[in-house]
Protein backbone atom coordinates (compact mmCIF):
# COMPACT_ATOMS: atom_id res chain seq x y z
CA UNK A 1 0.00 0.00 0.00
CA UNK A 2 2.62 2.34 0.98
CA UNK A 3 4.50 1.62 -2.77
CA UNK A 4 1.31 2.55 -4.29
CA UNK A 5 0.84 5.53 -2.62
CA UNK A 6 4.33 6.56 -3.54
CA UNK A 7 3.80 5.69 -7.32
CA UNK A 8 0.32 7.38 -7.36
CA UNK A 9 2.35 10.84 -5.84
CA UNK A 10 4.82 9.89 -8.27
CA UNK A 11 2.26 10.43 -11.49
CA UNK A 12 0.79 13.06 -10.08
CA UNK A 13 3.78 15.05 -9.45
CA UNK A 14 4.71 13.50 -13.15
CA UNK A 15 1.34 15.55 -14.52
CA UNK A 16 1.63 18.65 -12.75
CA UNK A 17 5.41 18.89 -14.16
CA UNK A 18 4.54 18.18 -17.76
CA UNK A 19 2.19 20.87 -17.51
CA UNK A 20 4.50 23.67 -16.56
CA UNK A 21 6.56 22.47 -19.11
CA UNK A 22 4.26 22.65 -21.72
CA UNK A 23 3.11 26.17 -20.54
CA UNK A 24 6.59 27.79 -20.73
CA UNK A 25 6.93 25.63 -24.12
CA UNK A 26 4.05 27.82 -25.12
CA UNK A 27 5.23 30.72 -23.90
CA UNK A 28 8.21 30.42 -25.00
CA UNK A 29 7.33 30.15 -28.48
CA UNK A 30 4.78 32.71 -28.25
CA UNK A 31 7.73 35.39 -27.07
CA UNK A 32 9.29 33.92 -30.74
CA UNK A 33 6.75 34.50 -32.69
CA UNK A 34 5.74 38.16 -31.33
CA UNK A 35 2.30 36.67 -29.46
CA UNK A 36 0.41 37.60 -26.94
CA UNK A 37 0.73 33.98 -24.88
CA UNK A 38 -2.80 33.97 -23.65
CA UNK A 39 -4.39 33.54 -27.36
CA UNK A 40 -2.75 30.18 -27.55
CA UNK A 41 -5.23 27.80 -25.70
CA UNK A 42 -3.97 24.64 -24.35
CA UNK A 43 -5.98 21.73 -25.35
CA UNK A 44 -5.00 18.83 -23.10
CA UNK A 45 -5.63 15.19 -25.31
CA UNK A 46 -6.77 12.61 -23.39
CA UNK A 47 -7.61 9.61 -25.46
CA UNK A 48 -6.57 6.47 -23.52
CA UNK A 49 -5.93 8.00 -20.04
CA UNK A 50 -8.11 7.24 -17.00
CA UNK A 51 -9.92 9.85 -15.11
CA UNK A 52 -7.37 10.00 -12.44
CA UNK A 53 -5.14 11.88 -14.86
CA UNK A 54 -7.39 14.13 -16.52
CA UNK A 55 -8.76 15.36 -12.67
CA UNK A 56 -4.61 15.62 -11.83
CA UNK A 57 -4.29 17.86 -15.31
CA UNK A 58 -7.19 20.06 -13.95
CA UNK A 59 -5.73 20.55 -10.56
CA UNK A 60 -2.73 21.92 -12.62
CA UNK A 61 -4.79 24.42 -14.09
CA UNK A 62 -6.30 22.83 -17.20
CA UNK A 63 -9.64 22.86 -18.05
CA UNK A 64 -10.38 21.63 -21.90
CA UNK A 65 -10.25 18.34 -22.55
CA UNK A 66 -10.03 16.55 -26.39
CA UNK A 67 -11.41 13.16 -26.40
CA UNK A 68 -11.29 10.60 -30.08
CA UNK A 69 -13.69 7.90 -29.16
CA UNK A 70 -17.14 8.60 -27.79
CA UNK A 71 -17.86 5.74 -25.57
CA UNK A 72 -14.44 6.81 -23.98
CA UNK A 73 -15.33 10.28 -23.36
CA UNK A 74 -18.82 9.82 -22.49
CA UNK A 75 -17.83 7.52 -18.95
CA UNK A 76 -15.18 9.92 -18.30
CA UNK A 77 -17.33 12.94 -18.07
CA UNK A 78 -19.84 10.92 -15.92
CA UNK A 79 -16.67 10.47 -13.31
CA UNK A 80 -15.27 13.86 -14.25
CA UNK A 81 -18.80 15.22 -14.00
CA UNK A 82 -18.34 17.03 -10.45
CA UNK A 83 -15.70 19.39 -12.42
CA UNK A 84 -16.26 22.32 -14.58
CA UNK A 85 -14.15 20.87 -18.15
CA UNK A 86 -14.89 21.98 -21.42
CA UNK A 87 -15.05 19.18 -23.62
CA UNK A 88 -13.60 18.96 -27.55
CA UNK A 89 -14.32 16.38 -30.18
CA UNK A 90 -11.46 15.67 -31.96
CA UNK A 91 -11.61 12.29 -33.66
CA UNK A 92 -13.10 10.90 -36.50
CA UNK A 93 -16.95 10.97 -36.49
CA UNK A 94 -19.42 8.80 -37.71
CA UNK A 95 -22.94 9.74 -38.29
CA UNK A 96 -24.62 7.37 -36.13
CA UNK A 97 -22.11 9.13 -33.24
CA UNK A 98 -23.64 12.93 -33.91
CA UNK A 99 -26.28 12.97 -31.54
CA UNK A 100 -24.41 12.05 -28.65
CA UNK A 101 -21.59 14.44 -29.62
CA UNK A 102 -24.29 17.05 -30.29
CA UNK A 103 -25.50 16.86 -26.60
CA UNK A 104 -21.92 16.19 -25.02
CA UNK A 105 -19.37 18.61 -26.17
CA UNK A 106 -18.93 22.22 -26.24
CA UNK A 107 -16.39 22.34 -29.32
CA UNK A 108 -16.08 19.92 -32.41
CA UNK A 109 -12.54 20.34 -34.10
CA UNK A 110 -12.84 17.38 -36.87
CA UNK A 111 -15.53 18.01 -39.27
CA UNK A 112 -14.74 17.14 -42.56
CA UNK A 113 -18.01 16.79 -44.63
CA UNK A 114 -21.25 18.69 -44.85
CA UNK A 115 -23.49 15.69 -43.91
CA UNK A 116 -21.66 15.38 -40.11
CA UNK A 117 -22.30 19.12 -39.22
CA UNK A 118 -25.69 19.13 -41.04
CA UNK A 119 -26.58 16.41 -38.54
CA UNK A 120 -24.66 18.03 -35.78
CA UNK A 121 -26.96 21.48 -36.13
CA UNK A 122 -29.89 19.43 -36.09
CA UNK A 123 -29.44 17.50 -33.19
CA UNK A 124 -27.33 20.34 -30.75
CA UNK A 125 -29.90 20.65 -27.94
CA UNK A 126 -32.00 23.93 -27.94
CA UNK A 127 -30.85 25.20 -24.60
CA UNK A 128 -27.02 25.15 -24.86
CA UNK A 129 -24.94 27.40 -26.78
CA UNK A 130 -24.17 26.83 -30.37
CA UNK A 131 -21.91 23.97 -31.18
CA UNK A 132 -18.28 25.51 -31.80
CA UNK A 133 -17.01 23.70 -35.03
CA UNK A 134 -13.51 23.66 -36.87
CA UNK A 135 -13.52 22.22 -40.21
CA UNK A 136 -10.57 19.70 -40.25
CA UNK A 137 -8.72 20.14 -43.56
CA UNK A 138 -6.05 17.59 -44.85
CA UNK A 139 -2.60 19.27 -45.89
CA UNK A 140 -0.73 16.69 -46.70
CA UNK A 141 -2.62 15.38 -49.49
CA UNK A 142 -2.59 11.47 -49.93
CA UNK A 143 -0.78 10.96 -46.99
CA UNK A 144 -4.30 11.27 -44.99
CA UNK A 145 -7.64 10.09 -45.34
CA UNK A 146 -9.53 12.31 -42.95
CA UNK A 147 -9.84 15.87 -43.31
CA UNK A 148 -11.49 18.23 -46.89
CA UNK A 149 -9.17 18.72 -49.33
CA UNK A 150 -8.37 22.81 -50.05
CA UNK A 151 -10.63 22.25 -53.22
CA UNK A 152 -13.58 22.05 -51.25
CA UNK A 153 -13.00 24.05 -48.33
CA UNK A 154 -14.90 27.36 -49.75
CA UNK A 155 -18.01 25.39 -50.19
CA UNK A 156 -17.67 23.73 -47.29
CA UNK A 157 -16.83 26.55 -44.60
CA UNK A 158 -19.48 28.67 -47.16
CA UNK A 159 -22.63 26.11 -45.86
CA UNK A 160 -21.57 25.08 -42.45
CA UNK A 161 -21.35 28.52 -41.60
CA UNK A 162 -24.87 29.30 -42.37
CA UNK A 163 -26.03 25.85 -40.20
CA UNK A 164 -28.05 27.44 -37.62
CA UNK A 165 -27.11 25.65 -34.19
CA UNK A 166 -23.23 25.38 -35.30
CA UNK A 167 -20.41 28.05 -34.90
CA UNK A 168 -18.07 28.01 -37.26
CA UNK A 169 -14.75 29.01 -35.45
CA UNK A 170 -11.52 27.98 -37.64
CA UNK A 171 -9.76 25.15 -39.02
CA UNK A 172 -8.33 22.04 -37.42
CA UNK A 173 -5.22 20.43 -39.31
CA UNK A 174 -2.50 17.15 -38.37
CA UNK A 175 -0.27 17.38 -41.16
CA UNK A 176 2.17 14.19 -41.19
CA UNK A 177 4.59 14.12 -38.57
CA UNK A 178 8.04 15.29 -39.42
CA UNK A 179 11.00 16.48 -37.34
CA UNK A 180 11.91 18.56 -40.25
CA UNK A 181 11.10 22.35 -38.45
CA UNK A 182 11.02 24.01 -41.97
CA UNK A 183 8.26 21.21 -43.41
CA UNK A 184 5.85 21.76 -40.19
CA UNK A 185 6.39 25.88 -40.66
CA UNK A 186 5.19 25.40 -44.40
CA UNK A 187 2.35 23.17 -43.58
CA UNK A 188 0.71 24.99 -40.51
CA UNK A 189 1.38 28.39 -42.71
CA UNK A 190 -0.62 26.72 -45.81
CA UNK A 191 -3.76 25.79 -43.08
CA UNK A 192 -3.01 29.33 -41.87
CA UNK A 193 -3.54 31.22 -45.11
CA UNK A 194 -6.11 28.70 -46.16
CA UNK A 195 -8.40 30.12 -43.41
CA UNK A 196 -7.73 34.03 -44.12
CA UNK A 197 -9.15 32.63 -48.23
CA UNK A 198 -12.30 32.20 -46.72
CA UNK A 199 -12.80 35.62 -45.64
CA UNK A 200 -15.05 34.26 -43.17
CA UNK A 201 -14.72 36.00 -39.58
CA UNK A 202 -12.96 32.83 -38.15
CA UNK A 203 -10.40 32.87 -35.08
CA UNK A 204 -9.44 29.51 -34.21
CA UNK A 205 -6.54 27.69 -35.73
CA UNK A 206 -6.09 24.31 -34.06
CA UNK A 207 -2.51 22.70 -34.39
CA UNK A 208 0.24 21.38 -33.29
CA UNK A 209 0.68 18.59 -31.38
CA UNK A 210 3.36 17.56 -28.79
CA UNK A 211 6.58 17.55 -31.08
CA UNK A 212 5.20 20.50 -32.97
CA UNK A 213 3.73 22.87 -31.23
CA UNK A 214 6.46 25.54 -31.75
CA UNK A 215 5.71 25.90 -35.17
CA UNK A 216 2.04 25.71 -35.07
CA UNK A 217 2.38 29.08 -32.92
CA UNK A 218 4.86 30.50 -35.09
CA UNK A 219 2.12 29.90 -37.80
CA UNK A 220 -0.91 31.47 -35.89
CA UNK A 221 -2.63 28.40 -33.72
CA UNK A 222 -5.17 29.24 -30.93
CA UNK A 223 -5.57 25.99 -29.80
CA UNK A 224 -2.46 23.08 -29.33
CA UNK A 225 -3.61 19.53 -28.64
CA UNK A 226 -0.99 18.12 -26.50
CA UNK A 227 -1.28 14.60 -25.44
CA UNK A 228 2.12 12.85 -25.26
CA UNK A 229 4.14 15.63 -23.55
CA UNK A 230 1.39 16.29 -20.79
CA UNK A 231 -0.10 12.24 -20.15
CA UNK A 232 3.28 10.57 -21.21
CA UNK A 233 3.27 7.57 -24.20
CA UNK A 234 -0.53 5.64 -24.98
CA UNK A 235 -0.92 2.35 -24.25
CA UNK A 236 -3.10 1.04 -26.79
CA UNK A 237 -3.21 -2.24 -25.56
CA UNK A 238 -5.04 -2.03 -22.65
CA UNK A 239 -8.88 -2.42 -22.23
C1 LIG B 1 -3.83 12.05 -30.20
C2 LIG B 1 -4.07 13.37 -30.83
C3 LIG B 1 -3.35 14.52 -30.45
C4 LIG B 1 -2.24 14.50 -29.41
O1 LIG B 1 -1.05 14.04 -29.97
P1 LIG B 1 0.33 14.02 -29.12
O2 LIG B 1 1.36 13.80 -30.16
O3 LIG B 1 0.21 12.90 -28.14
O4 LIG B 1 0.46 15.34 -28.45
C5 LIG B 1 -3.69 15.73 -31.03
N1 LIG B 1 -4.66 15.82 -31.96
C6 LIG B 1 -5.37 14.75 -32.36
C7 LIG B 1 -6.44 14.92 -33.38
C8 LIG B 1 -5.10 13.50 -31.82
O5 LIG B 1 -5.79 12.43 -32.26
Amino acid sequence: MPQTLALLAQIMSTIADNVSQVDERIRAAALVAQRDPSTIGLLAVSKTKPAAALREAYAAGLHDFGENYLQEALSKQLELADLPLCWHFIGPIQSNKTRAIAEHFAWVHSVDRLKIAQRLSEQRPAELPALNICIQINVSGEASKSGCTPEDLPALAAAISLLPRLKLRGLMAIPEPTDDSAAQNAAFAAVSSLQHSLNLPLDTLSMGMSHDLEAAIAQGATWVRIGTALFGARDYGQP
